[in-house]
């Protein structure tokens, strides 16, 4: 019998959703073959991100293995490099010898999620730690840590201004909750510290940057916004 065959590329919120459904209409009937191709084997709970970026939760309590949550949907954990779309196929590669795959398809469902947005900001993109797995949660924690470490070697206050100058680019849901986040790891973590202090901390400002620019001209100062200001500068 020849078998129906879905792909569902892109394991985030909506491909494991999709996936999670068919796994229990679909994938068990044997006309079907229902396949999750993602870059990573497990799901990331996102809005948690930035507690493991000021260290509140460790990576393991935000991730979900893929493999434990489906049954009859098939796994396979690859990079989806190209897809024909008269063939009907798409190719990946995965595992450590980047091993290149091909698979058929008769419905293809596309869940890849999105890339960040730098808006042309010069120098964003070039300097910027973004927020968006779980690698960058682990940098910009570490690129954090680093900074305090070389703020404690320096003893001239306005060599240490800008390594304690910290600039979020992005005013929104994420871009606040993790300014907010390493606001507090900062100032938790200062105290093992002995030449810095929370008074050195006169020299530590958050700069919310719209980025959006219909929101940017829209924004107006509310009065979260101006509590958010006042706290973290
Ligand atoms: C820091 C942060 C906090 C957030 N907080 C919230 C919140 O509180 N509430 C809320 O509603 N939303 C929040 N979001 C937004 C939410 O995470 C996204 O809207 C949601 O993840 C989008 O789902 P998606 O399935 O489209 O994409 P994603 O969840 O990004 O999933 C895409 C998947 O496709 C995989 N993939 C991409 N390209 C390839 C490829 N070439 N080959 C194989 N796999 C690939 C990715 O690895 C990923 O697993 C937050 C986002 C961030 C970054």
């Amino acid at each position: 019998m020849k078998k129906t065959k879905v792909i569902i590329a892109g394991g985030g919120f909506a491909g494991l959703s999709a996936a999670m459904y068919l796994d229990k209409t679909l994938a068990r009937r044997a006309e079907a073959e229902v396949t999750l191709i993602s870059r990573e084997n497990f799901i990331l709970f996102t809005p948690m991100l930035h507690e493991v970026a000021a260290g509140d939760l460790y990576p393991g309590d935000i991730v979900n293995p893929i493999r434990r949550i489906l049954r009859d949907v098939k796994f396979v954990q690859a990079e989806l490099q190209a897809i024909d779309l008269s063939a009907r196929r798409v190719r990946c590669v995965g595992g450590v010898a980047q091993l290149a795959l091909e698979l058929d398809f008769d419905h293809l469902l596309l869940t890849l999620g999105s890339e960040t947005n730098f808006f042309d900001l010069p120098g964003v993109s070039d300097w910027a730690v973004t927020m968006k797995s779980l690698s960058d949660a682990a940098l910009l924690r570490n690129r954090v840590l680093a900074l305090l470490e070389e703020a404690a070697l320096q003893s001239d206050p306005a060599a240490r201004r800008p390594l304690l100058t910290f600039v979020t680019a992005g005013g929104g849901f994420a871009g606040a909750e993790t300014t907010g986040a390493i606001n507090d790891f900062l100032r938790e973590t200062v105290r093992y510290y002995p030449n810095l202090n929370e008074n050195s901390f006169g020299s530590l400002s958050f700069i919310q940057v719209t980025t959006c620019r219909n929101s940017a001209k829209n924004s107006g100062p509310t009065p979260k916004a101006s509590y958010a200001s006042e706290r973290l500068t």
